[in-house]
């Protein structure tokens, strides 16, 4: 099945010159959003995987399946200020100025082999960002699944060294 046929463009949002890759056309219907999660699943099953770390907010809509097929825990990360209890952060680059990631102080343990999930690499800073939480928490990054990988100028790959990384998806970035 053509995933990239169900994800959406949408020009100018949510604002002017981004490209947004819009999952929800791939999610609405069972047999492309199936499709997406069993490739996923498939590919990262008898790993020992115990925990799946997913990223708000189009992270938890695939991260709970895959981790519930897996026989695995889930883990949200979420924005500053979300999270009811005591948590670690991780500051990223943005285009224009920073931003932080947290979680739970006590979501991963030492040892938790863990699968790091997002609907979308760009520039891979969410994701390393991710991947720093769960080292700091002395969890092991099994690999790193995205639906879709923007390719081209943004390097997303390269903020990931020596990580397995799973993409559904490449689409090229417009210069
Ligand atoms: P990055 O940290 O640059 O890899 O950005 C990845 C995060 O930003 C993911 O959580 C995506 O959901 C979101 N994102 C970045 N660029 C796009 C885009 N063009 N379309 C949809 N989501 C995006």
């Amino acid at each position: 099945m053509d995933l990239l046929q169900h994800i959406r463009n949408v020009p100018d949002w949510p604002k002017e010159g981004i490209q947004f890759k819009d999952i929800t056309t791939l999610c609405k219907a069972h047999a492309p959003f199936k499709e997406a999660c069993d490739r996923i699943i498939d590919h990262f099953k008898n790993r020992g995987i115990n925990k799946v770390v997913a990223i708000e907010a189009r992270g938890y809509v695939f991260g709970g399946v895959i981790a519930y097929e897996l026989g695995a825990g889930f883990v949200l990360i979420r924005k500053p200020g979300k999270l009811p209890y005591k948590t670690i952060s991780e500051s990223y680059q943005l285009e224009y100025g920073t931003d932080s990631i947290h979680m739970h102080i006590d979501a991963i343990e030492e040892g938790d082999k863990v699968l790091v999930f997002d609907d979308l690499l760009a520039t891979g800073g969410t994701a390393k960002a991710a991947c720093n939480l769960v080292e700091k928490s002395g969890g092991k990054v099994e690999g790193v699944a995205f639906v879709i990988e923007l390719t081209g100028s943004l390097h997303g790959r390269d903020q990931l060294k020596g990580y397995e990384i799973l993409s559904l998806v490449e689409i090229p970035v417009e210069e």
